[in-house]
């Protein structure tokens, strides 16, 4: 039996980066409590693991006492990092660098007086965190037809979650340009998913079965499109 491992399998880069950083901070972490703000990834084992090295997630900054704080790969927002500082605590930053870009290019347009438009799921901590960078001047749509919706806004400065599907974000801002002729249009996607899902549509074609190793599940797909 040929078993094939795929070339994309693994943390994507931003996860991986801020897992190792637990990892080492939890080896020198001492007597010191270490939080995660948030779970740092989408993955129960991966938090399971860091819990038996003494790293606990936390959702609400009233759980944090003191020690050391971890930003997830997602980010979050300043006013969240502002009330975490005010704890006295040590902050170790592990937002993605992906993730981190696209907050300064909020930044920057909101001070320049842009309104921010961020297609994304608006649940998502991600999304939440770039809001945050928006000062006030920033709405979520998740879909072409949310673009009827918006007021007519002077200057318009639009971005993706990292996580958005390619050819959807292309259809919304072809609505948004036509909305707003001037809007700035920033590709922020980061292309780690997209080269698992084309990688794993490749495989499906060559092999018998796959299978997924990821949060919790193992599951074995076929018939593929
Ligand atoms: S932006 Fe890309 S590399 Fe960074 S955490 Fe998200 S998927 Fe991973």
């Amino acid at each position: 039996m040929g078993i094939k491992l795929a070339e994309t399998a693994g943390f994507c880069m931003g996860v991986k980066r801020a897992v190792d950083m637990v990892l080492e901070i939890a080896r020198n972490k001492g007597d010191k409590k270490v939080y995660t703000y948030g779970p740092i990834i989408h993955n129960p084992q991966t938090i399971e693991l860091l819990r038996k090295r003494g790293v606990v997630p936390v959702d609400s900054i009233d759980e944090i006492q003191d020690g050391i704080v971890i930003i997830r790969a997602h980010g979050i927002s300043p006013l969240e990092k502002k009330k975490i500082r005010e704890k006295g605590v040590k902050i170790v930053d592990a937002t993605c660098p992906r993730v981190a870009s696209v907050q300064a290019i909020i930044r920057k347009h909101a001070a320049l007086g842009y309104t921010i438009i961020i297609v994304g799921d608006k649940e998502h901590p991600e999304v939440a965190s770039l809001l945050g960078y928006s000062s006030d001047g920033g709405t979520v749509i998740n879909d072409k037809e949310d673009v009827n919706d918006l007021p007519l806004y002077d200057k318009v400065c639009v971005v993706a979650q990292t996580t958005q599907d390619s050819v959807r974000y292309k259809e919304i801002t072809k609505e948004i340009t036509q909305k707003f002729p001037e809007a700035i249009i920033f590709n922020t996607i980061c292309d780690s998913t997209e080269k698992r899902q084309a990688e794993i549509k490749d495989l499906a074609s060559e092999m018998d079965g796959i299978i997924i190793v990821g949060g919790g599940t193992a599951r074995i797909h076929r018939d593929l499109p």
